[in-house]
């Protein structure tokens, strides 16, 4: 490769400067889950709602204990009483039921005995003991969820507390994926002289779908240069981020570069000083992102890690993910490459306030199995000398 290699973080720099937040739309809240939120969230009300016990047992005015009181009414979930309590008086109540008015404190059912009509408080009970007031959780109108979060369980728990029913999200962004190559085939199909599974598509497409996206089913490109276009033109009209995996080398049999230029896709950069992944291709049509990524899988996955997951961030308007820490001390030696910074796959310990890095095994760009079990990226900086064990060394996302 004749041209300047960029710098990992160069390079990414130049992915996110095209990648600009996609349009929302509004889906029901039973559909939200992993979506991206466009809009903040407000609590419509207060919740709880109304003051409500935090215990079975017994709604009454404060006082002192072994006080006898005649059960008047019930507040159950859902159907309050209306009945105002006065001296001498208690409402049964259930967890989560509205207190009556009058009362002000909840006995809880373990401190009274209950006998004809009637409940000992054995003990004294203070103002506002076992009530959840209205609003503890969140008040009226204070902010709840703030635009570009990622919803999970505990989001959607909350937005649905907070009195919504849809959410305003961001749209997921349609991605194809297209790995090439002659060699490739289906998973499980038996194989031929020379032939080898597809592991890029899967992975890919499943990488994607975890980053937020909605991946569609990988179309296989043969290495020929009109099938390679063909299959790159229908790509752009369908998707707003293209990866394309392999076929992008200097090799006679590489014909995604070509197909890209004849399509009008305007190269932003081609080659990145980073093992593995040096021969990362990435550009734009029409805000369209294309991403051609180095064939081997490790290189597709470091490389989707570096550059295609923080865009696809960008484009849900969500921060970029980020490794468990920022840096690890390597628990053993790590070769260097002279000229470019190498992304080692690590597992990682933590042990008081030191976190250690141990390499997966071998770490040639096509040991697969290096992916497995792997915590992070470690960016291991160029050196003629090895990496000596416990260096701190700057760590990085790994998708899964
Ligand atoms: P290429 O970038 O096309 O030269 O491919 C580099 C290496 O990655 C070659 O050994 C390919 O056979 C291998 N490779 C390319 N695409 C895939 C794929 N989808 N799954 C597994 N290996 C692949
Ligand atoms: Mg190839």
């Amino acid at each position: 490769m004749a041209q300047e290699l960029l710098s990992i973080d160069e390079a990414r720099d130049r992915t996110l400067a095209a990648a600009q937040r996609l349009s929302a739309e509004t889906i029901p809240i039973s559909e939200a889950l992993d979506r991206v939120l466009a809009e903040g969230i407000s609590a419509a009300g207060n919740v709880p709602p109304f003051a409500c016990a935090a215990m079975d047992g017994y709604a009454l005015i404060d006082g002192p204990g072994d006080r006898r009181l005649s059960v008047v009414a019930e507040s159950r979930a859902g159907a309050p009483s209306q009945h105002t309590v006065l001296d001498g008086e208690a409402v049964r109540i259930s967890t989560g039921a509205a207190v009556p008015p009058g009362a002000t404190a909840v006995v809880r059912q373990e401190d009274t005995s209950a006998a004809d009509g009637t409940v000992l408080v054995q003990t004294a009970i203070v103002p506002g003991q076992n009530i959840r007031e209205a609003g503890e959780d969140m008040r009226a109108g204070a902010s709840v969820l703030a635009a570009g979060v990622r919803l999970g369980a505990a989001e959607l728990g909350a937005a649905v507390a907070a009195g919504a029913g849809q959410l305003s999200v961001t749209r997921r962004p349609r991605v194809a994926v297209l790995p090439t190559g002659d060699e490739l085939l289906a998973p499980g199909a038996p194989l031929g002289p020379g032939q080898i599974h597809n592991s890029n598509g899967p992975m890919l497409s499943a990488l994607a779908a975890h980053a937020g996206a909605a991946p569609q089913p990988p179309a296989q490109l043969p290495d020929d240069a009109d099938a390679t276009e063909a299959g790159l033109a229908a790509a752009l009209e369908a998707a707003d981020v293209v990866i394309v995996s392999g076929g992008v080398s200097v090799g006679p049999h590489d014909h995604v570069k070509p197909a890209l230029q004849r399509l009008g896709v305007t190269e932003i950069f081609w080659g990145v000083a980073l093992q593995p992944g040096k021969p990362t291709w990435f550009g734009t049509k029409d805000g369209t992102l294309v991403f051609g990524l180095p064939g081997n899988p490790v290189s597709a996955v470091v490389t989707f890690s570096l550059f295609v997951a923080p865009a696809l961030a960008s484009l849900l308007g969500t921060p970029a993910p980020v490794p468990p820490h920022p840096n690890a001390v390597l628990a053993a030696d790590v070769r260097s490459n002279p000229a470019r910074e190498q992304a080692v796959r690590v597992r990682l310990q933590t042990s008081g306030a030191t976190v250690t890095a141990t390499t997966t095994g071998a770490q040639d760009s096509h040991i697969v199995t290096s992916l497995l079990g792997a915590d992070a990226l470690a960016l291991i900086p160029p050196s003629p000398e090895p990496c000596r064990a416990g260096t701190e060394v700057r760590l990085a996302h790994l998708a899964r």
